[in-house]
């Protein structure tokens, strides 16, 4: 029935066993999902932003990792989604933004030069009535200034145009970084990048990944826009010295990816700022 109903209302389904594995599948991860948030079988790993031309991290991102007793890793990509429907993306956002903010203090507090944090943010994380409050709190509480803070939402979270203007500009007014994750996937009028108070785009893997191909004029159209609005810029997702090569050529600032660094442990990251 709930598949029915997912793919459009007139509509039926034939229940088939794999259909069941997949439901099952589905509710056991859900279980296992609100023990892992009791329980905290959560870590958060960070990975590099890179000033291309210094070639010098100025910002790590963290990434939400799951490593389950008995099951072992899950991707984020597999139960993200599934802790977003569920709601339980509540508490497991609100934890992800004390963990990575408290983590970055550390480094500061610890004499290391200071970076800017970029965290991920969920639709309905950033739909709650009182975001803006929880986020301002987790910075009180944590001592972190919020410039060292980067917000990473997606297009999705824009839909609700007037909404999104209140969110962000209060973000700005705090003074913490806003990004624009995943840009240039999917349609988007490019006007609606006027209307929003942010302050960086990250240019989605896809473009970087056939940057060697025929993607270039898309990326340089991207880089162009964003010199002309003000806004930084970083690509996701580099793996060569080509595709950082051409990204430089095409006045692109900021990289992020495996030919820097994969996503790293705290440890990881303090030995590289002291360096
Ligand atoms: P994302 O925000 O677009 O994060 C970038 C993903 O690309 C990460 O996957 C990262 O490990 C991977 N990546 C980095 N460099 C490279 C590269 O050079 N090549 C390739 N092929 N991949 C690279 P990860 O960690 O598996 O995360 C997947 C997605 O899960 C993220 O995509 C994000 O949407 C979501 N996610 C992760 N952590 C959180 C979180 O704390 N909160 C929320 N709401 N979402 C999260
Ligand atoms: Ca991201
Ligand atoms: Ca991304």
């Amino acid at each position: 029935m709930y598949f029915a109903k997912e793919s459009g209302k007139n509509n039926y389904q034939f229940f088939t066993i794999d259909l069941h594995r997949d439901m099952s599948n589905k509710m056991m991860l859900e279980r296992e999902m609100h023990r892992a948030v009791e329980e905290q079988h959560f870590h958060l790993v960070y990975q590099p932003q890179i000033n291309m031309a210094a070639n010098k991290m100025i910002g790590v991102e963290a990434l939400l990792r799951w490593n389950h007793p008995k099951i072992g890793f899950i991707s984020p990509a597999e139960f993200i989604p599934l802790a977003e429907e569920t709601g339980l993306i509540i508490p497991m956002g609100t934890w992800v933004l004390e963990a990575a903010c408290a983590q970055n203090k550390a480094w500061q507090e610890a004499g290391l030069p200071p970076i800017r944090m970029s965290v991920n943010v969920s639709l309905r994380q950033f739909m709650q009535l009182n975001f803006v409050e929880q986020v301002e709190q987790i910075l009180d509480q944590t001592g972190l200034a919020p410039e060292w803070l980067d917000i990473e939402i997606t297009k999705s979270m824009t839909a609700d145009v007037s909404h999104a203007q209140q969110v962000l500009s209060r973000l700005r007014g705090i003074g913490i970084h806003v990004s624009i994750d995943d840009f240039g996937t999917g349609y988007s009028s490019l006007s609606y990048l006027s209307k929003f108070p942010i302050t960086k785009l990250k240019i989605d893997q896809s473009f970087v990944r056939d940057l060697a191909q025929d993607r270039q004029a898309i990326v340089k159209t991207i880089i162009d826009l964003a010199r002309n609005l003000n806004l930084n810029v970083i690509a996701e997702g580099v793996e060569s010295k080509e595709q950082a090569r051409l990204l430089m050529e095409l006045n692109c600032t900021e990289a992020q990816g495996y030919l820097y660094a994969k996503p790293l442990s705290p440890e990881e990251i303090e030995e590289r700022l002291s360096i």
